[in-house]
């Protein structure tokens, strides 16, 4: 799977390659229900979600549009959660 990560806050770089990693990771190892119903890369966007910018948030596209899930966590990647959209 391939993903492609836009970030809308500017935190520091290690810290996006931390989340980005869990993120992967998460999706690779099943720890995620999200799912995606195309091939192509997924579309995740991410911000900051506090102003120490110690979490993040953010969500999951399919390479259609579709929403497909939310995320949220800590910026050194743990205290990771998924949770895929419901329609
Ligand atoms: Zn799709």
């Amino acid at each position: 799977m391939k993903y492609e990560f836009h970030w809308l806050s500017n935190i520091p770089e290690n810290a996006k390659r931390s989340a980005q990693e869990a993120i992967r990771e998460g999706q690779a190892c099943g720890q995620s229900p999200i799912s995606f119903c195309h091939d192509g890369a997924v579309v995740v966007t991410l911000r900051s979600s506090d102003a120490l910018q110690k979490r993040f948030a953010g969500e999951m596209n399919c390479s259609c549009g579709e929403r497909r899930g939310t995320i949220k966590g800590k910026c050194d990647g743990s205290s990771l959660t998924f949770e895929a959209s419901t329609r």
